[in-house]
Order: structure tokens, then C-alpha cells, then sequence
């Protein structure tokens, strides 16, 4: 059994891209957020479709065994193709660079690469689906993530899509099905994957780490307050929360969330000066998600994203009504479009800090 068969919203996935072959759908656009393990469902999918001998696994899986799945393991199967934006295969090189030891820069540098997927990788693949496929079998192509088409590429692809050849499957797996043309969306079958709810996805995410700990040379299990913090600021996504948990920032961050709970003596200007070193995503998602946590507490209602600071969230919103948290939710919504804005990194810390500071003092006042 593979990892993602223990988690609910991804067996239910796979139902669902059952039924599109019932239904003899050429195309399928998914929406999933990253991390909660769409692309292994659809790289099983795709193995099964493409498989000689679908029937031979007792699980219902492709049978690992046959020339199409032989290729598919050695990433060239001739009747597949993948399609993302330049830079992110870039990123791919730079981490095959690594793990084979050499300096990742001289694979990418000099070049400018495109985060978008351009026309000139669309237009190729109507050759491709001309000619017949390499084993009589279907010719699939994915696009991943499909929001980042440009007009153009879009546009071709809508061409494509109205006249999709014998045997052709379209995939497109997009963060948000409506950034891709309605007109895209009419001529596929349209699923959506949500996240778990917090429950669920804890038990996912404990699972990948006892697994992660049989392998030699991992760490010790990490403490029940940072999972649930990884888990938070992933919206339950447990392959991004395994991420996370990697990534020495998230023992800042619980800190940091830790400071936003208590507001001790001097926090003021500890946080300014500790998010002054980081770039303002690593704390702003946390403010945001916190000030969306004493909303609900405001509603005497459970925390969306840190579970361990329930009580220190309605503790903090004991003197303040729902207005006051709306008021900060707003100020830091206005705020999120300046943060790209190449600004000392210091002030942007300091103007988020004072609109938490306002905030906290509408309590005091009380
Ligand atoms: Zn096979």
C-alpha cells in the first residue's frame, strides 16, 4: 500500500479519476493545494492508464512489471508528457544537482526563466497526440500547475482540448480551478480535493513521520507542538507540513507565535528585530493565521490553524469584540500587497507589529 491509501480525501480522489475512464473523459482538471498529495494519486493514475496489464495488481494499481510501467520508472515514457513552467524544472535540476554533489549554479545560471507556461510548450504537443501512441494504448499529457498558462498558451490549449485526438488525456492540476479560461473548464471534467479537516490529517501526517523514522539517520520525533504548528500554517496539508518540519525557521516561528500569545515585556522590539532577518512571508503567514484564530475565538469558536494556543487566543480576545478583530484582519489583508514592495525589511516588521500593537491596546483599554 502506498502512502497516500491511508488518507480519506485521496482514496475518494482516486474514485473519482476511476469514473472519468467510465466516462471516457479526455480531459480532467484538478484543484488541490500543495502538499496534500494529489500529484502521487495522479502519478498512480497515469501509471494505470498507461499500463500494459492494468488487471494483473490485486490492489487495482498498474502492474510495476511491463514495458510502459518499466519506462515510467525510468521517467521516458513516450506517451506522456509533462508540462511546467521552466523555472520550476530548473528548481528539479538544481535538486538532482545536489543530490549528485555538484554545483547547482551551472546548470541554470545565465539563463532568465520563465515562471509561466508559454505557447511554445503547448504547440508542440499536437504532434504528439497525432501520431499514434507508442503502445496502441492512451497518450497523456499533464499540465501542472495549470494556473500558471499564460494567455497565449491557454488559448492553444483551448484549441487542442476542442479537438482532442484518439486516445488523448488531458491533465491539468491547478491551485484554483477558476484561474483556468471557463472556456477550459467547460470541456473537462472538474474535481476538486479538499484539505482534511485537523483530526485526519494529524493521524496522516504522524503516520509519514513513524514511517520517515524506521529509515536510518532521521532526527528524534518532533515535539506535538510543532507538528501541530507545521499542520496549521500548511491548511492541514500533511506532505507540506512533513516539509515543514524539516525547515529550522518553524522553530522560530512557534517562538514567534509563542511572543503574539503572551506579549511579554519588551516584545515589541524582539520581534522586530527577529523578522527583520527573515523574509516577511515566514511572519506574516503566521500573523495573519493568528488574527484569523482570535476572530474565532472572538465567536468563542475552535482555532482554524494553532490548536495549542486555543486558550491563550481566547484569553487575548477576553476585553474585544468582533469588530476589533476585523479591524486587524483588514489592516494586515491592506498590508499583504505592500509586502513585496523592497522596503527595509525592518519597517515592514515594525508596521505589522503596530498594527498588532493597536489591536492588544484596544484590549488594555477595556
Ligand atoms: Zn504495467
Amino acid at each position: 500500500m502506498t502512502e497516500w491509501q491511508h488518507a480519506p480525501w485521496l482514496q475518494r480522489l482516486w474514485q473519482q479519476l476511476a469514473d472519468t475512464q467510465t466516462r471516457h473523459a479526455h480531459a480532467i482538471a484538478i484543484e488541490a493545494q500543495p502538499g496534500l498529495g494529489a500529484e502521487a494519486v495522479l502519478k498512480d493514475f497515469i501509471a494505470l492508464r498507461l499500463c500494459e496489464a492494468p488487471g494483473k495488481s490485486p490492489d487495482g494499481s498498474a502492474c510495476g512489471q511491463c514495458a510502459s510501467c518499466g519506462w515510467l520508472a525510468s521517467g521516458q515514457h513516450p506517451d506522456l508528457r509533462l508540462i511546467r513552467p521552466a523555472a520550476l524544472e530548473a528548481i528539479q535540476v538544481d535538486l538532482e544537482a545536489l543530490a549528485e554533489d555538484e554545483d547547482p549554479e551551472q546548470k541554470t545560471s545565465g539563463r532568465k526563466l520563465s515562471q509561466d507556461i508559454l505557447i511554445e510548450q503547448i504547440r508542440p504537443l499536437a504532434g504528439f497526440l497525432q501520431v499514434g501512441s507508442h503502445r496502441a494504448g492512451a497518450r497523456i499529457v499533464w499540465i501542472e500547475p495549470a494556473q500558471r498558462l499564460n494567455r497565449s498558451a491557454a488559448n492553444a490549449l483551448l484549441k487542442m482540448l476542442e479537438e482532442p485526438g484518439e486516445g488523448a488525456i488531458w491533465i491539468l492540476l491547478t491551485q484554483q480551478l477558476s484561474s483556468l479560461l471557463p472556456t477550459i473548464r467547460s470541456r473537462c471534467i472538474c474535481l476538486k480535493v479538499s484539505p482534511p479537516d485537523a483530526g485526519v490529517a494529524r493521524r496522516m501526517l504522524e503516520a509519514l513521520l513513524n514511517s520517515q523514522q524506521k529509515t536510518p539517520r532521521q532526527g528524534d520525533t518532533p515535539k506535538a507542538a510543532l507538528i501541530s504548528l507545521a499542520l496549521g500554517l500548511s491548511h492541514h496539508a500533511p506532505w507540506a507540513a512533513q516539509q515543514r518540519l524539516l525547515d529550522p525557521v518553524l522553530q522560530a516561528q512557534q517562538a514567534w507565535l509563542q511572543t503574539l500569545a503572551e506579549t511579554p515585556q519588551g516584545w515589541f522590539s524582539t520581534l522586530a528585530r527577529q523578522w527583520a532577518d527573515h523574509p516577511p512571508e515566514q511572519w506574516f503567514e503566521l500573523l495573519e493565521r493568528w488574527a484569523m484564530d482570535l476572530l474565532q475565538a472572538s465567536h468563542q469558536l475552535e482555532p482554524i490553524y494553532f490548536k495549542t494556543f486555543s486558550e491563550a487566543a481566547l484569553y487575548r480576545v477576553k476585553s474585544l469584540g468582533v469588530g476589533d478583530c476585523f479591524t486587524l484582519i483588514e489592516r494586515l489583508f491592506a498590508m499583504k500587497a505592500n509586502l513585496r514592495h523592497p522596503l527595509n525589511p525592518r519597517l515592514h516588521a515594525e508596521s505589522a507589529l503596530l498594527l498588532y500593537a493597536d489591536f492588544c491596546r484596544g484590549a488594555a483599554k477595556c
